[in-house]
Formats: structure tokens, sequence, C-alpha cells
């Protein structure tokens, strides 16, 4: 019963709901004490010869407004009581989400997508089923369970009473063995649902590659076992469930056994009238739900405390890369020099960047080139703060990149990745995906710059196009040129281009480069490029291998050096004759 105290705080919060509703509830409990009163004492009437015409009318009429008494109240306390649970599974959800959202790819990379997926929704709605019929069991069963034993002992007969909740030890050994069984078996039920998720997740993401590989049958087949992980995980769960019930029916026989053989012999030596032994089974019949219930209240509490404790453990995850106290709330400008004598990525043993020394000017532009793996796009998350826990120090205006806030620190940078990524929403919408609030000529002046608003104005409905999973299929080209629209909406006084032109061709990419250049005077550009044609105009290039920098200096330098741009530049230049037909 620890969640009902680590959900105090929310009870607290609700406290008007819950009150309300558990001063219904008890009321109800009580109201439900009338109708096998009322039965009894007719019966008593009609054996006795008493009865009457008014009298019976009398009696009905109790019973009709007792009964929809407990309706109208019934319909109110759950209101109050689930109503309020639902409230519960929106904080939660909200907090779980917006923790998510300030977590750092390193948390990313530790939990996995689906587990994330399953906590947001089993997790939350197990939660939300102890603040709410968790509640509700405990308040009515014990209630419901004390008014009707004392109504029992006091009104009919105690030793009877006693007699028959002789069985009653035995319901709650039962019921808290079946509790900690089903904890158990559900939390291994959860595990393998995660699991299910996470492979669905990935699946579905990496649906191309499985296709190209022609690994369809083996992925099936790998769901397929996941899957009935999952029903074999939940039918013991249900066996557990199941068995319940009749063993509980059971005692519940015994104990109406035990009620009709010891009643029916106290109504014959006269210690009982018939009617009191009709009441007094009719409120052993009332005891089966308070029973059941009770075991219930395991069961639900049970699943809420495992599911409570994995949300409350995701919650305790510090955000790793946060704010200093007294960070700065200015947007950083000015020049940006990297001073890292090493960096390796969490979980890694070998650092992946080495002495990266070199200082940009504002207003200037950088370009770094490099083999795949080289660390270039590492070398620029580190800008963006995605990653900390180098030796060194980056400074961006004179001050580490630590002094700034970070929601300030990434409204200076436009960071545009590779690994583009478009929502389900109009072409317009993703492009002020940054500023919401910017003109229909502001997302246009952007789209043009990145070279894309002809290409927009070809679509059906033009900047109101849906794209994203649910819309027009674009091209890789036309993807990447949206996300550039979309960092240069920004005006960013930094604008970082991770291997963004790789998909459009070196024409487009000329003509994107150059409306960039006249545009941002004066503002820092950085570019990661594989075509060496792209970085020619930069102030400084670097060249990077196995995350150091090999060889540095402007485009006219760097060909004076026997070294890998020459050597890369002069083969590029070549292919692209080639392709042009020759010489
Ligand atoms: P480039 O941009 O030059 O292709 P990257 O910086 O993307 O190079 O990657 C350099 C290396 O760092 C690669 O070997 C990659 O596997 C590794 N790497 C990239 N991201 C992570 C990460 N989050 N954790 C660990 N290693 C990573």
């Amino acid at each position: 019963m620890k969640v009902f105290l680590e959900l105090g705080w929310f009870f607290k919060q609700e406290k008007k709901a819950y009150i309300s509703g558990v001063l219904i509830l008890l009321f109800v409990a009580l109201l439900q004490l009338v109708p096998p009163k009322v039965i009894g004492m007719i019966a008593d009437h009609i054996n006795d010869g008493t009865i009457t015409k008014g009298m019976l009318v009398e009696w009905v009429v109790v019973l009709i407004a007792v009964g929809l008494a407990m309706y109208g109240l019934r319909y109110y306390w759950r209101i109050m009581i689930f109503g309020s649970a639902v409230k519960l599974s929106r904080i939660l959800r909200n907090r779980l989400y917006q923790h998510f959202t300030n977590m750092s790819p390193t948390f990313y990379q530790k939990s996995r997508v689906g587990d994330l997926m399953a906590h947001a929704t089993n997790d939350l709605s197990a939660i939300q089923q102890t603040a709410g019929s968790g509640v509700l069991t405990l308040v009515d069963s014990l209630s419901t369970g004390g008014f009707v034993i004392i109504a029992m002992a006091f009104t009919i007969s105690w030793k009877l009473t006693l007699i028959c909740l002789i069985p009653m030890p035995f319901m709650a050994m039962l019921t808290s063995w079946f509790g900690s069984m089903l904890h158990k078996s559900f939390y291994k039920a959860q595990e393998a649902f995660s699991s299910l998720n996470d492979k669905t997740q990935e699946s579905m993401s990496g649906i191309k590659v499985i296709k190209t590989f022609g690994q369809e049958q083996e992925d099936i087949e790998d769901f397929r076992k996941k899957s009935e992980d999952v029903v074999q995980k939940n039918m013991v769960v249900a066996k557990i469930d199941s068995l319940y019930d009749p063993t509980i029916s059971i005692i519940v026989g015994i104990s109406f056994f035990l009620s009709i053989a010891f009643g029916a012999k106290y109504v014959l030596n006269g210690e009982l009238t018939i009617g009191e032994l009709i009441s007094f089974t009719t409120y052993l019949g009332l005891l089966i739900w308070p029973m059941l219930a009770f075991g219930w209240l395991f069961n639900i509490v049970e699943r809420g405390r495992a599911s409570y404790d994995r949300v409350a453990a995701l919650l305790r995850e510090k955000v790793d890369i946060t704010d200093d106290d007294n960070a700065l709330d200015v947007v950083p400008y000015g020049d940006i020099q990297y001073r890292i004598s090493e960096f390796t990525y969490p979980g890694d043993s070998k650092p992946l960047l080495k002495d990266v020394l070199f200082s940009l000017k504002a207003g200037e532009t950088l370009g770094i080139v490099g083999k795949t793996g080289s660390g270039k796009t590492t070398l620029l998350k580190l800008l963006i703060r995605e990653f900390e826990g180098y030796h060194g120090e980056i400074l961006f205006g004179g001050e580490p990149l630590q002094k700034y806030k970070l929601e300030k620190l990434r409204e200076a940078i436009g960071y545009v990745p590779q690994d583009h990524f478009l929502f389900s929403a109009s072409v317009a919408e993703n492009i002020a995906f940054t500023d919401p609030t910017a003109t229909i000529e502001e997302i246009e002046h952007a789209a043009n710059l990145a070279n894309i608003h002809d290409d927009i104005l070809q679509f059906t409905d033009s900047y109101q196009t849906v794209v994203g999973e649910r819309g027009v299929s674009l091209s890789g080209g036309q993807k990447q040129r949206i996300s550039i629209a979309r960092a240069l909406l920004m005006n960013p006084e930094v604008l970082v281009l991770d291997d963004s032109l790789s998909a459009v061709d070196a024409k487009t990419e000329e003509a994107i480069l150059s409306s960039l250049r006249q545009n941002r005077e004066g503002k820092t550009t950085i570019i990661t490029s594989h075509r060496l044609s792209a970085i020619q105009h930069a102030n400084l290039i670097l060249v990077l291998e196995d995350g150091k920098v090999s060889e540095r200096g402007t485009h006219d330098e760097l060909m004076e050096i026997d070294g890998w741009y020459n050597e890369m530049y002069v083969h590029q230049q070549l292919e692209e004759l080639v392709e042009q037909g020759g010489y």
C-alpha cells in the first residue's frame, strides 16, 4: 500500500474531489444495508401473517428510493474519483514528456524507445488505475465490508456472524499470495511488451534496410517470437488471475453453507426469525464484493506500484546537460575558438577527437572535410552541446559555451543535420518550425535562399502541401533544402551545414552556397561536406583524420601541400569532368 503514500502529493492536490468522492462512497455503503433489512422485515410480516397492502407499498417505495439514490450517488463518486485519476495520468504524462525532451542523446543511446513508449502507455494507465479503482476498492471494500459485518453482528446475531467469518483469514492469506504472484508475472509480461514495442519500432524505422537485405522473413519470425512471448507471459498473468475468483467462490460457498446450517438451527430454536435469516444471508451476499475487491486491490496496487517505481526512476534520471545557475541569458555572438585536447564518447574507451585547436572570427566561414567517421559531425555536436565531457574548452564570444543558457546558445546556432527530419505537417510549418510566427514572406525568403521555392510552387498545394510520412514524398535533395530553409529562417549567428547538401547536385549546391554568401554577410557559417567545391571559399579549411586536424588553411594554401586535400580535390574535379562528358 506504499504507493498510496507515494501518491500522497496528488491526493493532496485533488483533496476536494477525493474527500467528497469518499464521503459519498461511505454513504452509499450505508444505504446498501437498507434493502436486505427491509426484505427481512417483509418476510417476517409475511410469516406472521401481519402484512398489509399499505405496508408493502411503503416498503417498496423505500426500496425504490434507496435504489435511485444509490444509482445517482454512484455516478457522482465515479466522476470524482475516476475523473481525478485521469488527471494524474495527464500530470505524469506531461512530466515524462518534458523530461524526455530535456534528455541528451546519451540518454536515448541508453534507453530503448520502445521501453519509453511502454512507460508512457501501460505504466501510466496502471498508475491511473491505482489512483482510481485502487482508491475506490480500498474505501469501498473496507466500508461495505465493515458496515455489513457490523449490521450482521449487531442487528441480527453476533454468534452467526462469527461462525460465518471463520473462513475469512484464509481468504486474506490467499489474497496476499495471489497478489505477490501476480506482481511477479505482471512485471515479466510488462518487460516482454516493452521488448516487443522496441522491436516494432526498430523494424518500422529500419524497414528499408530490412528490405534491401531481404531480411523480411527473419524479421517476421523474430517479431512472431517476441509476440508469442508477450502472449505466454500474459497467459501466466491471466491464469493466476483466473484462479483467484474460483478460489474465492469456494470460500464464499463455505460461508453460505455455515450461515444456512447454523442459521436454520437458530431459527428452529427461536433465536432468530426467518426474516432475520433472510437478511443475514443477503448481507453475506453483499460481502462477496468487498472480499473480491480486496483481491483486486492487491492486484491493482501491485501493478500500480511497479509502474510508479519505473516511472519515478525514469523521472529521477538526471538531465545531464543543464544550465549553470548563473548562466548568461543572452544569445552568444562573436569569435568561436576550439581548444579541445581530447573528447571521448560516453562509454567509449578511445578518444574520438584529439587536439582540435582553431579559431574562427565572427562572420567567417569554416570548412571541415575528411573521410566518413573522421569526427566531423562529432566536432559540430560539441558546439551545440549535444555532448560534453571533453578536455579543454570551446569559446563563443570569448566565453565557454557552458556560460550561456542552453536555449540561448541553440538560438545562436542553426544546425542542419545530415539526417534531416520533416514532420507530418505542411511545407510552410516545417520551415517555420523554429518560429511559428514567421510570415509567409519570411518563409518564402528562406525557401528562396535554400533554392527550394520553385520546387514548392510545383507541389499541389504549394506551401500548404503536407510532407512527411502522410504527405507528398520528396526527394532527398528537396528534404535537405527544406531543412536548410528551416535553419535559414532563424537567421542564426552561426549556420552549421553538416553535410546537408549531399543529395543536391553540384550546380544547385553552388547556387545555394553563393546565395548564402551574399545573404549572410557578417555571420558565421560552418560547412562540412564530401564535395570539396562546397568549402573552397571558406576562410579556413580543416582536414580531419581520425579525429585529428591533419591539414589546415585556405583552399589555395591546401592546394600547395601535397596532401589529402590536394589529392581529393583533383580527384573530384576529374570526376566532375567525366560526369559532364569529358574534355
Ligand atoms: P563524420 O561526421 O566525420 O562521418 P562522426 O563524427 O559522425 O564522423 O563519427 C565519428 C565516429 O564517432 C564514428 O566512428 C561513429 O561511430 C562514432 N560515433 C558517432 N556518434 C557516436 C555516439 N553517440 N556514441 C559513440 N560513438 C559515436
